[in-house]
């Protein structure tokens, strides 16, 4: 569709970055990037109106999103040119082609684009052999500033390398070492950085891309003053022990990132951590979050591993309960030995099992106002459930009557 109305338009226009990239190595991909030679921006008005969808325009980028849903958008660019201010800036725009479009992406793999015109529909438009670096797995920059002129492609390159399991090229290596060396990556804005970081703790393969990361020496300037060695273990057992965890029924799958964050900072102290999260702007109720499993972990551990006759299970799901759920892979993995996990597996099945099933109401009809004895109660009950002194309903009223 977009190629008959840039037909009708007289616009050529292509598919690129990585739609392309995606389709080449037989994978799914949800971005679609189309580049116009012509007026981007009108050409996105053209195919908001026939998909009668809303269209997002940012003249001074000369580009323009048509937003079909959350998930699903099309961006449209202006094919254009790029010149950075200094390193590190946000692009200024100026203008023209297909050719200096591409040429300001980030590398080979991501810089291919595809006819959508009618009469070349399909040709594969391929200006600095991003296909035969698909091919042999490799990501390569397309010229030695690159990294300079855009210091997150350190992180991108990474990204890409761990996903599709590729290699950087030897001489972007060195590029991209010589650019961490001058500390370049610290002119990025917290912002950009964060975006790129939660894309990478988000991917399935986002422990590798740690460790590379750790490997390559980005670290200090991603997250100050952790140590990536002390974390290491942890992290590397990580998508197991999520794995583990989601198969038990019991995994957030929403905030996936945080799972990751917190194995991060799990070794660092509080002002170290309450700094990283400020850095990153993450919200008050997620910094509890993190907090709350940095000041739980060792005890809940500690517990975990005294013999069960020792500890009231009552006292342990306490500790538990003030640590976030999204804790709970990286405790699996500081556990280690098979017996404690499965201890720690049968904890929250009890947790789980002995939410009691007196509520407030219950309270209410023995004719007590509303307050905070109720919670006082119910906790009380909890904990004896959890001890196991209570069995029934039944049990329970004659526990709350008394
Ligand atoms: P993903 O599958 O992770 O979404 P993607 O390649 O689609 O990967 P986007 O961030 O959506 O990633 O970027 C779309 C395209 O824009 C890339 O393929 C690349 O061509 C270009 N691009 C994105 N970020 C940069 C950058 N920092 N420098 C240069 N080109 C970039």
């Amino acid at each position: 569709q977009a190629g008959q109305i840039a037909d009708s338009m007289g616009y050529k226009i292509y598919a690129a970055g990585g739609l392309v990239r995606d389709v080449l190595l037989g994978q799914e991909s949800l971005d679609v990037d189309l580049v116009v030679e012509g007026d981007g921006i009108r050409l996105a008005q053209e195919l908001g109106k026939i998909y009668d969808v809303r269209v997002r325009q940012h003249p001074k980028f000369g580009t323009a999103e048509v937003v079909f849903s959350d998930e699903f958008k099309i961006d449209v660019a202006t094919a254009r040119v790029e010149f950075y201010a200094y390193p590190a800036a946000l692009p200024q725009v100026e203008s023209s082609t297909l050719h200096q479009d591409l040429y300001r992406r980030d590398f080979t793999i991501n810089a291919m684009a595809v006819a959508l015109n009618e009469n070349s529909f399909g040709t594969l438009i391929d200006f600095f052999d991003g296909r035969e670096d698909l091919q042999y797995h490799t990501v390569r920059v397309l010229h030695n500033l690159s990294f300079i002129e855009d210091p997150i492609r350190i992180l991108r390159a990474i990204r890409f390398e761990q996903r599709y399991g590729f290699k950087i090229e030897p001489q972007t290596l060195k590029y991209l070492k010589e650019t961490v060396r001058r500390g370049v990556l610290a002119r990025v804005s917290n912002e950009r950085l964060w975006e790129e970081l939660k894309h990478i703790l988000l991917e399935p393969e986002a422990n590798s891309m740690l460790r590379r990361m750790g490997e390559l020496a980005v670290w200090p300037d991603v997250f100050p003053r952790v140590n990536y060695w002390e974390v290491e273990p942890v992290l590397k057992d990580l998508p197991q022990s999520m794995r583990q965890i989601s198969d038990w029924g019991m995994m957030p799958l929403n905030s996936r990132w945080l799972v990751y964050f917190i194995a991060v900072l799990h070794w660092s102290d509080t002002g170290v951590a309450r700094n990283i999260c400020e850095k990153y702007g993450i919200s008050k109720r997620q910094t509890e979050k993190v907090l709350a499993a940095l000041q739980g972990w060792s005890r809940a551990v500690a517990l975990i591993w005294k013999a069960p006759q020792y500890v009231k299970v009552s006292h342990l799901a306490k500790v538990l309960l003030q640590m976030p759920r999204e804790s709970y892979p990286m405790l699996l993995a500081i556990l280690e030995d098979e017996k404690l996990k499965e201890r720690f597996r049968q904890l929250l099945n009890i947790i789980e099992d002995s939410k009691p099933k007196t509520n407030g109401k219950y309270i209410k009809h023995l004719g007590y106002r509303p307050g905070p004895v109720y919670r006082e109660v119910l906790d009380a009950l909890w904990r004896e459930r959890l001890d196991g002194n209570l069995r029934t309903e039944e049990d329970e009223h004659a526990f709350v009557r008394d």
